[in-house]
Parts: C-alpha cells; structure tokens; sequence
C-alpha cells in the first residue's frame, strides 16, 4: 500500500484558495459532500453497508442537484457500484437512507425506485439472448419496465394501442440514438459500444427523473464513447439528470460537474473536475486503493 508521508496534512485546493466563484449556500460536511444544494433529487445520508467485516459503504452522505451530470470517481473497491445498488434498492442499506425526490425509498424494490422516477445501468449489461435489438428495447431497461411497458405482460388484453405507442417510442429512441440500423440484429451480435447506447437508450424509455449510469464507456471504443457522451449531454439538457460513474477520467472530466470522490465506502470529498483533479488527498486515494 502506497501512502504520502504527509498523510494527516490538509491541503484544500479548493475554490476559496484559488479565488473561483464563491459557494454561497452550499456547505461542506465532515465527510467532504457538498450538502444543502438549491434543488436537490436525490440525497444519500449516513447509507451503511457491509459484507460481513467489510464496510463497502461507510457512512457515505452526499447530494445530487437537478439537472446536473454529477460525477462518481474512486479507485476499484471504493464501493460505487455498491453505492447504485444500494440507492437503486437491489441491496438493502443496515442504516442510513436515500431520499428521491423529497421522499424515502429507503429499501422498495428496485421496481417501485424505477416507477418513481430513477433508473440505473449496470456495470456489466445483461445478455439479451434470442432478442433482437427492437425486442429488447420493448421489455424496457433492465427489469425495470414502466408502466406502460409493464402491461405488455400484466394485461396483454389493454394494449393495443399502447403497444404502438410503445413501438413508436422505441422506433423514435433508436432513431435519436442513431442505432435505428441496429434494430434488427440479435442483441447478442452487437458491439460492447453498441450494447451501452442500447443500454442507455433503454433507460430512457422509461423517462427518468434521475439516471445512474456505471462505467458506460467502459471498454468502448473512442468513437462510440463520444457518442454516449454526446447523448448524455443532449438528454442532459432535455432535463433528465445524471449519476455517473466513470474510470476514463478524460471522459468523466468533461463531462461531468461537480465530481464526487468515493474511498474506503465514504466521500472523500466534491469538487469541480479542476478542483478534484489538484487534490492530494484523491491523488493518494487513487496511489493507496485498488489497481487503477
Ligand atoms: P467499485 O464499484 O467502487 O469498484 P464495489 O462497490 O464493487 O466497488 O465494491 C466495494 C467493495 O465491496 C469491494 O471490496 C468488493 O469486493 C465488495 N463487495 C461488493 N459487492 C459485494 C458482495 N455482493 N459481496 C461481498 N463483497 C462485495
Ligand atoms: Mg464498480
């Protein structure tokens, strides 16, 4: 384990040293999260979480304002996919609790958390065998169906009408995605690039309020990453906000603002990309955590 010798020493290059614009509601808690913003859709505080002697999240408190794309970095193990577990309710928290929207989802069901309005991706998407990329479209983003698409299967009887619209949607969110070419090929037969802006034009069918995406460019070629990015920002400012996880810290950098540092299960500390990137503390993170 790799540590600087100036370990207890607090450097905060932050905003108020180098003089960039002033904070002023905002407010920094103990645990480096930037608390109080204006508009706030979703809010982690105090979440718990361990594997047996392993805290994965350690009191992890942090909020994500509306309209944002806010970042999530740390070193492999931080617990940022445990983290989108925990808020997307696939794990249940031993203490604390996360607020969408002004209420408690603390511990629903990842179907209730999707019907309210927040929708993840996974790190590794799901193989979607024996479907074609229409097909997967339909059944909705990862056993997260909305409501309309939900009666595909609950009241096949009521959906004539809504299934065309269903498909219209689909047709309309392939065509945005640029992926319209790819709609008759077996879902398995695409790239792994491909499969992410499947995966995300998915999630959009479901018109989130909030959408968490884990590493969405992983393994993706360049060219396929700027378009996610390039879909990112036009929904962005369509209003749909973002959680984002990402280890391409060129990609996340660009994109994303504020940065959230996630170490050991907890915020290390938020920032603007330029203020993440000049802190010690996330470079030490980053040398004393995880392979990179
Ligand atoms: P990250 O996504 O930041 O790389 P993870 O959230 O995947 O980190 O993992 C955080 C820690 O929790 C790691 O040490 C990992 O091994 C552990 N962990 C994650 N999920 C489980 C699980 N289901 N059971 C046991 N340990 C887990
Ligand atoms: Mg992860």
């Amino acid at each position: 384990m790799t540590e600087s010798t100036d370990e207890t020493v607090d450097q905060p290059t932050t905003a108020a040293e180098t003089g960039s614009k002033p904070e002023a509601q905002s407010e920094t808690d103990q645990r480096g999260a930037t608390l109080s913003k204006s508009n706030v859709v979703l809010r982690v505080d105090d979440l718990q979480k361990s594997f047996g002697a392993l805290a994965a999240t350690d009191h992890a408190t942090f909020e994500v304002e509306r309209g944002t794309i806010t970042g999530m970095i740390g070193p492999n193990g931080a617990g940022k996919s445990t983290l989108f577990n925990l808020i997307s309710g696939y794990y249940d928290p031993d203490g604390g609790t996360v607020s969408l929207n002004d209420g408690e989802i603390t511990g629903e069901e990842p179907y209730n958390i999707a019907e309210r309005g927040l929708i993840r991706t996974f790190q590794t998407p799901r193989k979607l065998e024996g479907m074609t990329v229409r097909e997967a479209m339909m059944i909705g983003p990862q056993n997260q169906p909305g409501e309309s698409f939900r009666k595909l299967f609950t009241s096949p009887g009521e959906v004539g009408d809504s299934e065309r619209q269903n498909l219209a949607d689909v047709e309309r969110i392939l065509e945005e995605f640029e992926i319209d070419h790819l709609a008759r090929q077996p879902a398995t037969d695409i790239s792994g690039g491909q499969m992410k802006l499947v995966e995300l034009a998915r999630a959009m069918l479901a018109e989130p309020d909030i959408l968490l995406l884990d590493e969405p460019v992983a393994g993706v070629n360049p060219t396929l990453a700027n378009k996610l990015a390039e879909q990112i920002r036009r929904l962005n400012d369509e209003g749909t906000t973002f959680l984002l996880i990402e280890h391409d810290m060129d990609f996340i950098m660009n994109l994303a603002d504020p940065i959230i540092v996630l170490n050991q299960g907890s915020v290390l500390t938020e920032g603007t990309p330029d203020e993440v990137r000049s802190d010690d503390r996330v470079a030490d993170a980053y040398l004393g955590g995880g392979s990179v």
